[in-house]
């Protein structure tokens, strides 16, 4: 029996560089096809995009019976727009990857290769980045340090990206069990073991536009990261009240012994100082409180991790 990897790309807004993904992309797809005998699909998502990316998406359908689209009703972001990717992918293996060349299409046969010899998880790992300044990547380093540091079993690969191929049986746990609203589906990917690889690659520049990751969905994205891999933080508010406590402790004997030697002074400064430790501890510890709050509460809210208007194919438009 052939088998069949489906190739999942996410898009939004990505008008200026799809034509080239599309057309870089196919070749690759036919002669890894040919050459391995794996059949594949294209299913792109668009994930709300307000530019021509859509117009351009119907177009390859309408001429590609290996192209799907699923078409959102609004913006829902990347990581739910891959979500949906997976769960209407049908392959036996499924790779995520982006639409703007930034994940070359030039390693799938290598990925084929590995769900040949039966892995189920393929994490690619950047080696370069031609996009990324110089604070980028120091963000993007101490992020898995923290990462890693705080998750406890789960073990994430540095330079691990939002590139990854999962075989049938992952993509199929994903769907049916890591429906969570706030999600980081790099864990995920991480998190559900079996045999687990890793592949290198070159992240290139963008072909064309710009990324939409700002600075502001990055700490997002990170934070949300860490709160739903961790419960460290939660805690940490022990640990700080045990410090507080014993610090505490120690100006209190200090003050007494003070009083009694008729040395008290006013003590302005230490009160400064411990006012101002306290609120930033304080403070810290209220916002990690509120940040899972914030996630319980998207879960309990219970909202559909993304609504599609149609999906496309060749065969035509069908409304769902
Ligand atoms: N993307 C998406 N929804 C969004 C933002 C981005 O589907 O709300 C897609 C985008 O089209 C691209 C991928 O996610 O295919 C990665 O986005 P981008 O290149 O902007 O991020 P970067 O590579 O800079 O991290
Ligand atoms: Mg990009």
């Amino acid at each position: 029996m052939t088998k069949k990897l489906s190739v999942v790309v996410s898009v939004y807004n990505e008008e200026l560089g799809l034509r080239q993904f599309y057309e870089h992309t196919t070749p690759i797809l036919k002669e890894t096809s040919q050459r391995t005998g794996w059949d594949y699909e294209l299913i792109f998502v668009n994930d709300g995009s307000r530019d021509g990316s859509l117009d351009l998406l119907k177009e390859f359908a309408s001429q590609d019976e290996k192209v799907a689209v699923v078409n959102f009703a609004a913006n829902r972001g990347h990581e739910a727009a891959m979500i949906a990717g997976i769960d209407y992918s049908t392959g036996d293996g499924v790779v995520c990857m982006d639409a703007d060349l930034q994940h070359p299409p030039e390693s799938i046969p290598a990925i084929i290769e590995k769900f040949d010899e039966g892995y189920d998880v393929v994490s690619m790992i950047r080696t370069a980045r031609a996009d990324a300044g110089i604070f980028k990547r120091i963000t993007s380093v101490a992020f898995y340090k923290v990462m890693n540091a705080l998750s406890g079993k789960t073990k994430f690969e540095n330079n691990s990206s939002d590139f990854f191929a999962i075989s049938r049986r992952v993509a199929l746990i994903l769907k049916r069990d890591y429906r969570e609203r706030v999600r980081f589906l790099r864990g995920y990917v991480q998190n559900v073991g079996f045999k687990k690889t890793t592949l290198e690659f070159e992240a290139s520049a963008r072909v064309a536009g710009e990324s939409n990751y700002n600075l502001r969905a990055l700490v997002k994205l990170s934070l949300n990261a860490i709160c739903n891999f961790s419960d460290v933080p939660l805690k940490m508010g022990i640990y700080a009240g045990v410090f507080s406590l014993l610090l505490a402790f120690i100006l209190i004997i200090y003050s007494i012994v003070q009083y009694f030697l008729g040395t008290a002074p006013n003590g302005y400064s230490t009160l400064i100082v411990v006012l101002c430790f306290m609120f930033g501890v304080l403070f810290i510890i209220l916002g990690f409180i509120s940040e899972y709050l914030a996630i319980i509460f998207a879960e309990v809210k219970n909202r559909p991790i993304y609504i599609v208007d149609s999906i496309i194919t060749k065969d035509g438009e069908e409304l769902k």
